[in-house]
């Protein structure tokens, strides 16, 4: 899939996304942890951005962090997720977007494990799931 920017209005995407999804997507928020309903999904398949569609991540790279949200060591292709550095809250974390649309997905973190050694933190809400 090509990763050619997506520019698509606020306006444009309150209308393509459900209101709890924009505001994660759009307006980099945090669902509650425990509450995403992949956070515990083990089927295998793909995990795509809830706003475009790119590719993120696959089953093989999901593990249980215990952190309550869903966690992967490797993105699908590397250039699917941009990373920015995050001041917010105090903190100094990487925050992760996707390529295409800019979507807010989460943090990735330097404390996953084998092989990367990288734990992307997504929220559920971020990610649509096809099985297969
Ligand atoms: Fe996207």
């Amino acid at each position: 899939m090509s990763t050619t920017k997506l520019k698509i209005s606020d306006e444009e995407w309150r209308t393509r996304l459900s209101p709890d999804r924009f505001h994660i997507l759009r307006e980099k928020g945090t669902e509650r942890p425990f509450t995403g309903k992949l956070l515990h999904n083990k089927e295998k398949g793909t995990y795509h951005c809830a706003g475009c569609g790119l590719e993120l991540f696959s089953s093989d790279s999901k593990f249980g962090s215990g952190s309550g949200w869903p966690s992967f060591f490797q993105a699908v292709v590397r250039d699917n997720i941009r990373t920015r550095e995050d001041k917010s809250f105090g903190m100094v974390r990487t925050e992760i977007m996707c390529a295409k649309c800019g979507g807010h997905l989460g943090h990735v973190f330097d404390d996953g494990p084998e092989p990367t050694g990288l734990r992307y933190c997504v929220n559920s809400l971020s990610l649509e799931f096809s099985p297969g």
